[in-house]
């Protein structure tokens, strides 16, 4: 287990997406994207997420089985 800064990347992740942070903390977290799997993995995990719901039910927050099913079918696919 890595301690690289994932706990504060996955905490700043969804202001990230959102383009909510400030440049510095913005900057920081797009390094440790670059450089960790797990981390862009869940990044491109809510991106794709956040793109199903704004179709599906404007904006309403995921429910935990839509999250889940996404998440399954990347993992699936990233394998
Ligand atoms: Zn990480």
């Amino acid at each position: 287990m890595n301690d690289c800064g994932c706990e504060k990347a996955k905490r700043a992740l969804e202001d990230y997406l959102r383009d909510e942070l400030g440049s510095d903390l913005r900057a920081e977290i797009e390094r440790h994207l670059e450089g960790c799997t797990e981390c862009s993995t869940e990044a491109h995990i809510h991106t794709v997420i956040t793109g199903v719901v704004r179709r599906s039910c404007d904006g309403e927050a995921a429910p935990d089985e839509l999250r889940e099913r996404v998440r399954r079918a990347l993992r699936a696919t990233s394998h």
